[in-house]
């Protein structure tokens, strides 16, 4: 076992804040290494220590259409040409998502949007599912960039948070500038909206560099929680070339970015959920329902589909308790 590995996993085990040449060590290991096993063990045991009750969070995409941000790992991208007719759920299946998603037990819910969805109707679908909302689930917006004027009218409307992310490629393989994602982040803030985060969407191509640059980044904006998700890869995006990163590498990411966030994000998500991502320290899954930007055709559900349940059982198969009621996270 390499000392320099283990310096840095009692480091930040010990509640020190790992540098980028530190994280970028953790993982320059084979993934069958004795050094890879270590950040994993590692990454599962401290997850575990900042989250006791793993959770499940239940994601509802609204609509679907070419995007004009054209984010190229995305099947709403205009480019990719997947949604080339938009479509849109009606309120009435938005609340009863909502109620069925809270039924099943999801500590959060959020709602989705392709990034050019109108703002207002956006903030009518919110009023709905919060007022659908039974047992005080947090409700999280997942949309494109917005002012401070518009974080305040999310905030009003009763959301708790909103997810937001500096993506790998930001700039470069969507029309997000990096300055804009980080003024939404800022707005966010100020209107008293909170962050969950995340590295995402990742690639076998992508450096090491990069992956621990966008795990710092989490750190910084003081998500309430970060992970890593594998980039689907759409036969149409000028990235599927590059294929999908294997769970193995995946596992080995998910605990070393737990390990780089370090004690002040509890939270670590992954995506898509599998066993080894969650047996080494993913402590966040996602349920999904409606439209979805890894998917190229209808509904998720009748595609990938991951309820509540199924989530569940998969956390506790890994040995994870799981909590009950609102998400402790987002508390
Ligand atoms: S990720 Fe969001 S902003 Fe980018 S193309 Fe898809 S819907 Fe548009």
């Amino acid at each position: 076992m390499d000392s320099t590995v283990s310096k840095i996993i009692n480091k930040a085990l010990d509640g020190g804040l790992l540098t980028a040449r530190e994280g970028i060590e953790l993982l320059s290991w084979d993934d069958l290494s004795d050094e890879a096993a270590a950040v994993r063990l590692a990454g599962r045991r401290f997850s575990e220590q900042l989250l006791p009750q793993a959770e499940i969070h239940g994601q509802i995409g609204l609509n679907t259409g070419l995007c004009p941000q054209d984010c190229k790992f995305c099947s709403f991208a205009a480019s990719n040409r997947v949604f080339t007719e938009p479509s849109e759920e009606s309120l009435e299946t938005v609340v009863d998502y909502v109620r069925l998603l809270e039924e099943k037990g999801a500590n959060a819910i959020y709602l989705m949007t392709t990034a050019n969805y109108d703002q207002e109707q956006f903030l009518a679908y919110g009023r709905a599912a919060f007022a659908a909302i039974e047992n005080g689930t947090p409700l999280i917006a997942n949309i494109g960039d917005f002012d401070l004027d518009y974080a305040r009218e999310l905030k009003r409307a009763g959301f708790t948070g909103v997810y937001h992310v500096i993506r790998m490629g930001e700039g470069e393989f969507t029309r997000c500038p990096v300055e804009r994602r980080w003024d939404t982040i800022r707005a966010a803030q100020e209107a008293g909206l909170q962050l969950g985060s995340c590295v995402e969407p990742m690639g076998p191509e992508h450096a090491l560099e990069e992956i621990v640059e966008k795990t710092l980044i989490t750190r910084d904006m003081n998500a309430r929680f970060s992970g890593a998700m594998r980039r689907t890869p759409l036969p149409s995006s000028v990235l599927a070339k590059h294929g999908a990163v294997g769970y193995a590498r995946m596992a080995t990411i998910v605990a070393a970015v737990a390990l780089i966030t370090g004690q002040g994000i509890a939270g670590n998500c992954t995506h898509e959920p599998n066993q080894l991502a969650v047996f080494n320290g993913a402590n966040l899954l996602w349920a999904e329902v409606g439209s979805n930007p890894r998917d190229t055709k209808g509904k998720t559900e009748e595609n990938r589909g991951w309820t509540v349940p199924r989530c569940r059982e998969l956390l506790e198969e890994c040995g994870w308790d799981v909590l009950e009621g609102p998400s402790a996270l987002f508390a």
